[in-house]
């Protein structure tokens, strides 16, 4: 019970930090460099990250009018506040596909679902995440991918598949 309490006032508060980072065009993510490094680098070497303030600033504005627009794309993506937050997928609910050439945790090159949100921690040269392991990483979507067929299909997922 204090565990989950613990997640939800964490995601509350990186969720305020966000909204407000956002709506002030990405000053505040200067002016509090190193926090909003940590919660999206694992780091708060925030001038190695600095150029990111206002591609993140846009990418989050189309995230949220996706999410307030599209009923179904809340529905695909919604977790729940007080959910832990995950370094990979539910094994007992998704597996990778048998035509999968390899069954580890790799995407082998695939930035397929990275690319449709046009998210701005993808590195163009390396097709690798650069917020991998973070905080937004683990306590939102990214960490816990899959989680149902719809994500699946929303991303048209060449690795996935759900169990049963
Ligand atoms: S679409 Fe699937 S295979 Fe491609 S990067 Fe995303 S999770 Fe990996
Ligand atoms: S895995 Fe990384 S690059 Fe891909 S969508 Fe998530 S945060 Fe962005």
């Amino acid at each position: 019970m204090m565990q989950r309490a613990k997640w939800a006032s964490a995601r509350i508060v990186f969720l305020m930090m966000a909204f407000a980072g956002t709506a002030s065009g990405g000053v505040l993510a200067y002016l509090l460099g190193p926090v909003y490094s940590w919660y999206f680098f694992n780091d708060t070497n925030f001038l190695k990250h600095h150029r990111l303030i206002l591609p993140l600033a846009i990418s989050h504005l189309k995230l949220i009018s996706e999410w307030v627009r599209d009923p179904d794309y809340r529905k695909m993506f919604a977790i729940p506040l007080t959910a832990p937050p995950m370094r990979g997928p539910d094994m007992s609910r998704v597996r990778t596909k048998a035509s999968w050439p390899d069954s580890a945790s790799a995407c082998n090159g695939c930035a397929q679902c990275c690319i449709k949100r046009s998210c701005s921690f993808l590195d163009p040269e390396t097709n690798q995440c650069t917020c991998y392991g973070s905080f937004f990483w683990r306590y939102f979507n990214c960490g816990r991918y899959p989680e149902n067929v719809k994500q699946i299909e929303y991303y048209n997922c060449p690795k996935w598949e759900v169990i049963g």
